[in-house]
């Protein structure tokens, strides 16, 4: 941790912990949070960022192909097509202010990346070099757009660590390998601290601030093909259940459709945009059949079920039938070696093959969680009481895959996470400074004196320290529950969803819950606690798991990523709205969509075709 003059061990407020005191305090060091603490450094204020790994490991370092802007550097283009191709691709469930924000501001916020040093590949002029991506269109769906830039494929890594070193230029405070348990509330019920445990001594801690930004990054992790990090588990949207909050949209997962097949990691996208077919057992390249104008670079949605379809109808390859080919044999080396080098890392490694001269095996595997905190385009989180309207929680703010500010909707774009990430880190950073500016003006800065309740997080704590003390050794452990939960998660709520199955993994969530009830922890040295931490995170997959298939089992339509058999089509009458599910008795509510941009035209939802 960097040094820090924050901290008030003597203070009365909570006396069984130290605390330190920040005007703000971001949760998550990827992308979006480290995009967020320089904003808020820049303007001056004295910030903590607190991340479970060291900041250069999250996981926006693994994003390979790249971020989308309308830049126009290879096709023509514009923010209204990138708009249009990013409500289509969301089958209309994302939200339309927040989509023309993100898609005005990219080019700026590409130019401003670069200037901070993000190394892009770039083309014979000079100007960044942009691949096409799936779902991504000319003139309103007219023509395949070159709209995604691009640092290899490794673009995350790139600007991850261009971001970092302007955090360190900055002096940013850093509180990392600590693990965020639980956010607080203030004697007067309003959020205003954080409980976080230093991993390496197992010692726990207050970080106490009037604004706190949850960038904690996905949840992968609740499925057991995936391709997330192991530390994408989800713990921010945990932490907002656990304070009664909701989450929204959380049935929507994103199943990418070319993971190495029976293992998981990711073959970016940018191969099929660098020209890569999918070609099934009979040496079909079958996507002509399932979307025959964009066919391999159609909306990620509608591949991945085209390969789930393949494989059950018998045209699946190897022994057992159970994945498709991903050709690039016939992509010059050249090419290869400069555009796609981590994919090629990836498949000698994992598959033992070399793509250029071998197809790379492939099936779909869970890639991105488009629901999430729901939150305004400034970062705001969002609740809603029963039979009540929407309204703002004070000091709680949410950005990045943690969030949902719903510019995916049911499904999202190759390339606009990275975009979101920054784009909204940065809106929701300056408000939070315009907030700070009126507070310390007004001279209402008095959170220092306000008490916070521990009660809650003392009896998480204790839990899972009492384990240790009376323990008891069974043959369970909280590694086995995970892969259990995974497993159940998988066949319960995949690429198609069917009531029955889905039914299925709800009643074993239940079995699960008294699992974890009874489970004991065996780590009992206190060096780098991370069983410990394994049994937090497990807490929150499972709360996760219990927010997806709720919201799943009562959505009854097809829309993006959740496709149902039971109920194929798009039900716009019925379902054109928000899913926001809350932990107090798994309860349900409903919010609307936004489809009102302010500098373009309604899109209004037709039938989406690729
Ligand atoms: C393999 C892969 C490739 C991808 N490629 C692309 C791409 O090419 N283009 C694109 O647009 N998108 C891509 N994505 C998606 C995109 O990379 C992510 O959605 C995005 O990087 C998430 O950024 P983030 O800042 O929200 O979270 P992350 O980068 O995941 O960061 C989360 C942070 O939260 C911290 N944290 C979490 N829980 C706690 C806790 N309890 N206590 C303390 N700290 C905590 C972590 O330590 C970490 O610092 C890809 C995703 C994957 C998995």
């Amino acid at each position: 941790m960097t040094k820090t003059d924050h901290t008030d061990k003597a203070s009365t407020a909570s006396p069984n912990f130290e605390i330190e005191y920040f005007d703000a305090l971001i949760v998550g060091a990827g992308g979006a949070g480290m995009r967020a603490a320089l904003q808020l450094v820049e303007d001056g204020h004295s910030i903590a960022m607190v991340s479970k790994v060291f900041p250069t490991r999250s996981h926006t370092v693994a994003a390979q192909g790249g971020i989308n802007a309308a830049l126009g550097n290879v096709t023509p283009d514009k923010w209204q097509w990138h708009m249009y191709d990013t409500i289509k691709g969301s089958d209309y469930l994302g939200d339309q202010e927040a989509i023309e924000f993100l898609c005005q501001e990219a080019s700026e916020i590409v130019r401003e990346l670069e200037h901070f040093g993000v190394p892009f590949s770039r083309l014979e002029n000079g100007k960044i070099y942009q691949r096409a991506f799936g779902g991504q269109s000319q003139n309103y769906g007219e023509a395949q757009a070159h709209r995604t830039c691009a640092a290899a494929d490794r673009t995350g890594h790139a600007i991850l660590h261009s971001l970092y070193q302007q955090n360190i230029r900055l002096g940013t405070t850093l509180f990392d390998e600590y693990y965020a348990l639980d956010l607080l509330n203030t004697e007067h019920g309003e959020i205003g601290g954080l409980l976080v445990m230093n991993i390496h001594d197992g010692a726990y801690k207050i970080l106490q601030s009037p604004h706190i930004l949850l960038a904690t990054g996905g949840a992968g992790q609740v499925f057991r093909n995936n391709t997330n990090a192991s530390i994408n588990t989800g713990d921010g949207l945990g932490m907002v259940l656990r304070a009664g909050l909701p989450l929204q949209d959380m049935e929507f997962w994103q199943f990418h459709p070319t993971g190495v097949a029976g293992k998981g990691m990711l073959i970016s996208e940018a191969v099929r945009g660098e020209g890569g077919k999918l070609v099934n057992s009979l040496g079909e390249a079958f996507m002509a059949r399932y979307a025959p104008h964009v066919k391999d670079l159609a909306s990620r949605d509608v591949v991945a079920r085209a390969i789930a379809l393949e494989v059950k109808a018998g045209r699946g390859c190897g022994k057992n039938k159970d994945y498709v080919l991903l050709d690039i044999r016939h992509i010059p080396e050249k090419v290869i070696a400069e555009r796609l080098p981590g994919i090629r890392d990836i498949s000698q490694t994992f598959l033992g093959i070399d793509p250029a001269k071998e197809p790379i095996h492939v099936f779909p595997t869970c890639h991105y969680m488009m629901g999430g905190i729901p939150t305004n385009l400034e970062g705001q989180v969002i609740t809603q009481p029963p039979n009540g309207s929407p309204s703002i929680v004070k000091g709680l703010y949410a950005i990045g895959e943690c969030a949902c500010v719903s510019v995916h909707g049911a499904n999202r774009l190759g390339g606009n996470s990275l975009l979101d990430i920054v784009v909204f880190g940065r809106r929701s950073a300056k408000f939070i400074n315009i907030q700070l500016n009126k507070e310390k003006q007004q001279d209402i800065y008095n959170y220092k004196q306000l008490t916070l309740n521990t009660e809650t997080v003392q009896k998480r704590i204790q839990r899972w320290q009492e384990t240790e003390i009376n323990q008891t050794i069974t043959d369970d452990s909280v590694i086995q529950i995970k892969k259990d939960l995974q497993a159940i998660m998988e066949v319960g709520c995949g690429v198609f969803r069917d009531p029955e199955s889905m039914q299925t993994a709800l009643e074993a969530l239940t079995k699960i819950q008294q699992r974890l009830e009874t489970v004991c922890i065996r780590d009992q040295s206190h060096i780098f606690n991370l069983e410990r931490m394994a049994a937090y995170e497990l807490e929150n997959l499972l709360a996760i798991s219990w927010a997806t298939l709720t919201s799943a089992l009562a959505r009854k339509e097809s829309r993006g990523a959740h496709s149902r058999i039971d109920f194929t089509e798009r039900d716009d009458q019925a379902w054109l709205k928000h899913s926001l599910y809350f932990q107090t008795e798994h309860r349900l509510d409903y919010k609307a969509v936004n489809l009102a941009p302010k500098h373009h035209e309604p899109l209004v939802p037709k039938p989406r075709v690729y």
